[in-house]
């Protein structure tokens, strides 16, 4: 069969801020086969790729040349060792629905990334994080199609160098590969971790005290799917893209004159000596929380969020993006790095 590829293709529904951006070429990939005839396809017709999951984490700007493919291959198997369960898992299927159906057959350790929007083959790219987790605790190896050669290969944790959301994939191997399965370990025996100070709190705050038996997997996974619903915009009601700027790491000059500035800012150590700081806080803190420009806005209640009112182009998103950018530079000399990846040309 051949692929069905499209011409000037609107992709307002494929991205989550719902940006109405022009696919030079499109189509959709669900076997390996058609991955490889779209990089064929490509190759022959001198076109770049660019590759979409669910599009929860990009920005489109309004032209988007080449060809754009929608990664849709599906699949869920897995294989028991002891109390481990090795998960291999299609890079089209929806992570959440994964967090749920793992949590069903009591498979545990993804609960803290309940409710994070996209694909499984997107969760390498940014090494997805939330509450204490983040897909490198759990990752075992993924299989990749090259773009260029259209072969296959494999690679471990090692190979794709896992960060702060961060990957090889958005450095040294940037739109290079094209993801199409992921194998995860999860375990028959709960690995719980609550240590998040969010997530503690509002734990402590339904059991009263903390135990190790009082708390579940399915609790951690209920109260973070509270918390997150409680503070972030359903992408569905206001486009957006969840948040738009990475927490800053700081050293530790950096970090003593912001707490001169800011005593009561949270503060979370991390590897080599550097912190995360709130970028949330930082930008409340330069009066920009429900700032907003025409059809786009920061959120009210959680200002790390850009929403997409109603026909607001990337143009606009970014700028405003820009501005905040640019008032916490000013105020607290800290730069914010855009955590979307941003695609396309005006
Ligand atoms: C409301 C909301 C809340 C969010 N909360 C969190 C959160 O708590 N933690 C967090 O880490 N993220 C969060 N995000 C961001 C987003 O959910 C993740 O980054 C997710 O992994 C994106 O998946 P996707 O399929 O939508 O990827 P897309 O947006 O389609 O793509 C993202 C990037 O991955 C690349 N990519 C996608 N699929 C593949 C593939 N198969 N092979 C190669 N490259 C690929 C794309 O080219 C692009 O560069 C949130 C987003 C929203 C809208």
């Amino acid at each position: 069969m051949s692929l069905d590829i499209r011409r000037q293709v609107s992709l307002q529904r494929y991205n989550s801020l719902a940006l109405d951006a022009k696919a030079e070429y499109f189509c959709r990939l669900t076997t390996i086969q058609e991955v490889q005839q779209a990089v064929a396809f490509a190759d022959a017709n001198k076109l770049a790729i660019t590759v979409l999951g669910c599009g929860s984490n990009v920005v489109l700007k309004s032209e988007l040349a080449g060809l754009i493919v929608l990664v849709q291959l599906a699949g869920i198997s897995h294989r028991r060792a002891g109390n481990d369960i090795y998960v291999t898992v299609g890079a089209g299927e929806d992570w959440s629905s994964l967090v749920a159906s793992s949590l069903g057959n009591s498979w545990f350790g993804l609960e803290n990334l309940a409710l994070i929007p996209g694909s499984m083959g997107a969760a390498p790219i940014q090494n997805i994080g939330a509450y204490g987790v983040e897909l490198c605790d759990r990752f075992v190896s993924l299989e990749a199609i090259h773009r260029r050669t259209g072969e296959i290969c494999s690679m471990d944790r090692l190979d794709c160098e896992f960060g702060y959301r961060d990957s090889i994939f958005k450095n040294r191997e940037l739109n290079n590969y094209i993801i199409i399965e992921v194998c995860i370990k999860l375990s028959t025996k709960p690995i719980n971790n609550w240590h998040y100070p969010e997530l503690r709190s509002a734990l402590e705050e339904k059991l009263g005290s903390l135990t190790a038996s009082g708390v579940t997997p399915q609790l951690i996974a209920d109260t973070v799917t509270e918390i997150r619903r409680a503070k972030l915009p359903d992408p569905a009601l206001w486009p957006n893209a969840g948040s738009f700027f990475k927490n800053p790491l700081l050293d530790r000059t950096q970090l003593a004159s912001l707490v001169v500035a800011e005593p009561q800012i949270p503060v979370y150590p991390v590897a080599g000596g550097l912190s995360k700081v709130p970028a949330a806080w930082l930008i409340e803190r330069c009066g920009l929380r429900g700032h907003r420009v025409e059809q786009v806005g920061i959120h009210s209640k959680q200002a790390l969020v850009l929403i997409n009112y109603g026909g607001s182009s990337g143009r606009q998103l970014l700028a405003l993006a820009e501005h905040m950018q640019r008032a916490v530079k000013e105020k607290f000399d800290i730069y914010l790095e855009i955590e979307p990846t941003i695609y396309g040309s005006f």
